[in-house]
């Protein structure tokens, strides 16, 4: 049988976590285990730009803003110094001659992890799909799983059909509870609805890619989570900056959640540190995190059956280590021995918080 991916929604579509035309790829992390996977990450995805003749990422740099002496910033200093990836570190006299248009708070630290940039989002599934086809592999779309039944054989029940496979990989975003309820098993996962905003530039092209402007992160804003944002490259004029949380929503009603506190930090954000852009979202569209109680991804296999496996809450940070996340599933499948530690990714270190019925 062809491997085949099966996918609720008419392929591509805009309802879980994935859509949209940009994410940002970098090496800073606070965990040394995240920027260790995206040395490979990387060169997995030079090679799919290479095997498909297609561009996928652009540098641009990833500027990190917070307050110097916190340790959120101090983390990602050591990761990145620690693991030798080219940075520069800039101080209050060279910053605005490096990075102009943006306002350092005082007592913030900046420093520029270099390879950092744009990942194309949408043109990356849809070479990844192109990939699979291209292997055999069957895409399935506008599919419902209704039902998983585990076994030696494990058996999906479909809106279309019902198939039988060796072994099932489950990766269903915001719907993963949902479909691993059939296998009697909950992961801890919260979904929260993200306001994706998009700022108008004053003067057109001051924050664009073209301009090198880079990618930025501010690790603390008024002491709230971090706050990132994207050259203005997908809308004309438009950079988008986001806050790195939202209010909790039914993935299925989504646009029935409409808190809009984050807006508010944003646009305080945005008066306070960007004076170029107009301090009102010009556009505001929806996109789905699945956080995880400490916003490290699920990758296991199931504690009752070892030949289903699955890759869930990605907590806002997983497009850019798709590939590495792939390989990792495949060799979870295979029973190989996984080619990095995945401790931090098992399901055990939930414990109590993981409810299964078997
Ligand atoms: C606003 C925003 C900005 C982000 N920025 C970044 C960034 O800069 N860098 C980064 O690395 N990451 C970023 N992320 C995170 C990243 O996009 C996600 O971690 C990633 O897309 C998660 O993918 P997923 O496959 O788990 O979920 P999804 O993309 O939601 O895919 C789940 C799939 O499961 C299918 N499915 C669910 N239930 C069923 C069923 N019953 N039957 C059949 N199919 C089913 C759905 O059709 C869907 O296609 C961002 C996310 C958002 C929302």
């Amino acid at each position: 049988m062809p491997y085949s991916a099966v996918s609720l929604f008419v392929l591509p579509h805009t309802r879980g976590s994935s859509h949209g035309q940009t994410r940002i790829i970098r090496k800073a992390y606070q965990q040394d285990f995240y920027t260790h996977m995206m040395e490979e990450c990387y060169e997995l995805w030079a090679q799919l730009e290479r095997e498909a003749g297609v561009k996928l990422y652009r540098q641009t740099g990833l500027l990190v803003m917070g307050p110097e002496e916190s340790q959120g910033y101090q983390m990602i200093k050591n990761t990145l110094q620690k693991n030798k990836v080219p940075i520069e570190i800039l101080n209050r006299d060279n910053f605005s001659q490096h990075i102009p248009n943006v306002n350092l708070a005082l007592g913030d630290g900046a420093m520029v992890d270099i390879t950092a940039g744009v990942l194309y989002a949408d043109r990356a599934l849809k070479t990844v799909q192109r990939q699979f086809e291209k292997l055999g592999g069957v895409i399935r779309d506008n599919e419902q799983v209704t039902d998983v039944k585990p076994g030696p054989v494990v058996t999906v029940t479909t809106s279309a059909g019902v198939y039988r496979a060796k072994s099932v990989v489950v990766t269903a975003g915001p719907w993963a509870n949902r479909l691993l309820a059939h296998t009697g098993l909950q992961l801890p996962l919260t979904v929260v609805k993200i306001n994706v905003c998009y700022w108008k530039e004053k003067v057109p092209g001051s924050y664009n890619v073209k301009q090198r402007f880079p990618c930025f992160l501010l690790t603390e804003f008024e002491e709230t989570k971090d706050i990132y944002g994207l050259p203005s490259n997908e809308y004309p004029g438009l950079m988008k900056i986001c806050y790195h949380g939202g209010s909790e929503t039914n993935p299925d009603q989504r646009d029935k959640t409409t808190n809009r506190s984050d807006i508010d930090i944003l646009q305080r954000c945005v008066a306070c540190c960007f004076p170029g852009l107009v301090p009102e979202p010009a556009v505001v569209e929806s996109c789905l995190y699945t956080l995880t109680p400490d916003h490290h991804f699920v990758l296991d296999c199931h504690p009752s059956h070892s030949n289903i496996v699955f890759g869930a809450g990605f907590s806002g940070h997983g497009f850019k280590f798709g590939p590495i996340i792939g390989k990792l599933l495949c060799e979870l499948v295979l029973g190989e021995v996984p080619s990095y530690d995945l401790s931090p990714f098992r399901i055990r270190r939930f414990q109590d918080k993981t409810k299964s019925a078997l």
